[in-house]
């Protein structure tokens, strides 16, 4: 039997329930309306961020980054391909660790940018430092099995 998959809108957080056939590409949120993937990284606050990771069957990437960091901003650009690239098997969201210290710090951030991976509810992979748009691509696709990315 093929399992649907849970899909957490990046703009309101709804989850939405997909039917593997459903491209998920042009799948749109029935709460309120917004694509679900549209290859732009939502930046998520702390209950965003919880339903992200622990209510989506499909992998989460976060870019956790600060205003004031230079190199986070000089990633923005390669994360935005990468999220094209890589999504509707994979999400990526943003966290602004400025707006949102608590999860900043319960994640153990020590340097920005920073990006973690996780799969249904658990990190899987964690890196530092900018990346352009082909790292960050092959750096999530290392950590996963090949049918998920
Ligand atoms: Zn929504």
């Amino acid at each position: 039997m093929a399992k649907e998959n849970l899909v957490v809108c990046g703009k309101c957080g709804g989850v939405n329930r997909l039917p593997p056939s459903r491209n998920a590409r042009d799948a749109k949120c029935g709460k309120c309306g917004s694509k679900l993937f549209s290859g732009h990284p939502e930046d998520v606050d702390a209950q965003t961020f919880d339903r992200q990771v622990t209510r989506s069957s499909v992998p989460v990437v976060v870019d956790i980054w600060a205003p004031w960091c230079g190199p986070c901003k000089m990633m923005a650009p390669a994360y935005e391909a990468a999220a094209s690239e890589l999504e509707p098997h994979v999400r990526l969201i943003k966290l602004n660790s400025d707006n949102e210290q608590a999860v900043a710090a319960k994640l153990g951030i020590r340097s920005i940018p920073t990006m973690i991976l996780f799969r249904g509810g658990h990190e899987i992979g964690r890196t530092s430092g900018a990346m352009t748009a082909g790292q960050i691509v092959r750096w999530v696709r290392d950590h996963l099995p090949t049918a998920a990315a």
